[in-house]
């Protein structure tokens, strides 16, 4: 049976279509798909591994990533699986939930967050978010805990630090443990902390769009916890999470692995008495696990990028009459993951007015992400329009999303600007903006996502 792939193009979804009749004006400002940049390093990188590597599977290239990763974050362990989904569904798993129990989770957020969670008897309530960062509003979380809680799922969403000395203080409290999806946050930090330090465990996410890649997918879990790196271990290389007990065995003539024997060991003197998970296989590739490396060491740079364009938009933006751009908190620096911000209803211009001078000017816009209590598979387990109305009224009618890249040139930059001031002002920008610095992408690069120097 032969299964036809739709072809990969850079036409966005409907946004684009909607915009105008039958021709899309030419994409002037991608969203890419790609959202680092790579260059000669992590090609040498790849070709390194791939000619004098010992292995391309779970050897010292991916040893190094995790040693060095772990590093980054000041945690006692950080294991690399194949994407942020597995990094997520692991995390879940660790938290041996049992049938009744229930956890709070933000609803703002990518479906994989919590996705792993209906495929569990447990009942998750959403805590509705704040209007200042859509990130989950501590005072919701601690009206929702009660005596079957036992965790609590936030996102960094956009990249945007979410309030982890409250949450902290409401799990030590109740005896919550806390995962943080920091799919976003690689590059966060919040009181000299990075994202991804504090929670008890905390899932990043390398896919093509995120702020490093390790060629397009792969994710890690980071924590402290020395029996849950011993449990993390067996599951993503296809043994089982399971206690066993020693116990005689004789099979035949053998009573012991001969020589040379695959599956030694526990096979020949125990029984398993609980099994937690199958286990699978999470490998991340040597290759792959190589160029994350170089990407981590690349992170200031990477992040720096994000973090110029975004000031450039907030100058555009901020003080602009019906438009709220999200405040960084005092002390922390956000990795602008996604640049978010929200269109008052009443102002001079409307969200649907903005997004239409955008994509007629060849912005792409994504908006992301819709609450996921709305999504059928949530509603058919109870979730209802209504039930964290914060996170509904800012996605409905304010939400917006620009590009926000590495790879974007400074006269993309400028491009993007002067659209929003055309939506914003009727006037385009003015010209000779203001110099953006550390820019890996110079301002003569085409729109080649992610191909900017290295
Ligand atoms: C991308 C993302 C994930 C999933 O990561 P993958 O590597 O794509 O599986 C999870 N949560 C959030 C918030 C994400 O943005």
């Amino acid at each position: 049976m032969s299964r036809t792939t739709p072809p990969v193009t850079a036409e966005p979804p409907e946004r684009s279509r909607a915009a105008g009749p039958s021709a899309a004006p030419a994409v002037k400002v991608p969203y890419p798909g790609i959202g680092s940049v790579f260059g000669s390093r992590e090609c040498e990188a790849v070709r390194e591994t791939v000619l004098f590597g010992r292995t391309l599977s779970a050897g010292e290239r991916r040893a190094e990533f995790e040693s060095r990763f772990a590093e980054h974050l000041g945690r006692r362990h950080a294991f690399s699986v194949t994407s942020g989904t597995v990094a997520l569904e692991f995390a879940l798993h660790l938290l041996d939930l049992r049938p009744g129990d229930e956890v709070i989770a933000t609803p703002q957020t990518y479906l994989a967050t919590v996705q792993p969670l209906l495929g569990k008897d447990v009942t998750v309530r959403f805590a509705d978010v704040l209007p200042e960062s859509l990130n989950i509003d501590p005072r919701r979380v601690e009206e929702l805990v009660n005596d079957r809680t036992r965790a609590i799922v936030l996102v960094h969403y956009g990249g945007h630090p979410a309030d982890m000395a409250a949450l902290r203080r409401i799990a030590e409290r109740h005896g919550l443990l806390i995962v943080e999806d920091c799919a976003h946050a690689l590059g966060t930090t919040d009181a000299g902390r990075p994202a991804g330090a504090r929670g008890d465990l905390a899932c990043f996410s390398f896919h093509s769009s995120k702020n490093i890649s390790t060629l397009g997918e792969g994710g890690m879990v980071a924590f402290d916890r020395d029996a849950w790196a011993e449990r993390l271990s067996r599951i993503r290389a296809n043994e089982p999470d399971a206690d066993h007990v020693p116990a005689p065995h004789a099979f035949g003539d053998s009573a012991g692995p001969a020589a040379g024997a695959l599956y030694p060991g526990l096979a020949y003197t125990h029984d398993c008495v609980t099994l937690r998970h199958p286990g699978t296989n999470a490998t991340l590739s040597e290759p792959a696990a190589a160029v994350g490396t170089v990407q981590l060491e690349r992170l200031p740079e990477l992040v720096g990028r994000r973090r110029s364009i975004a000031a450039r938009l907030t100058e555009v933006l901020d003080g602009v009459e019906g438009i709220r751009v999200p405040r960084v908190p005092d002390g922390a620096e956000h990795s602008y993951h996604l640049f978010t911000f929200f269109v008052e209803p009443g102002g001079p211009v409307s969200r649907q007015e903005l997004l239409d001078q955008l994509a007629a000017d060849g912005v792409q816009t994504y908006l992301r992400y819709f609450p996921l209590h709305l999504l059928p598979e949530w509603r058919l387990r109870g979730h209802r329009y209504g039930e964290c109305p914060t996170a509904e009224r800012l996605w409905f009618e304010q939400h917006m999303n620009l590009p926000c890249h590495p790879s974007l040139s400074d006269g993309q930059v400028d491009c993007l600007a002067a659209s929003l001031e055309r939506a914003l002002h009727g006037r385009p920008a003015m010209r000779g903006s203001p110099v953006l610095r550390g820019s890996p992408a110079p301002s003569s690069t085409p729109a080649l996502h992610g191909t900017g120097a290295g």
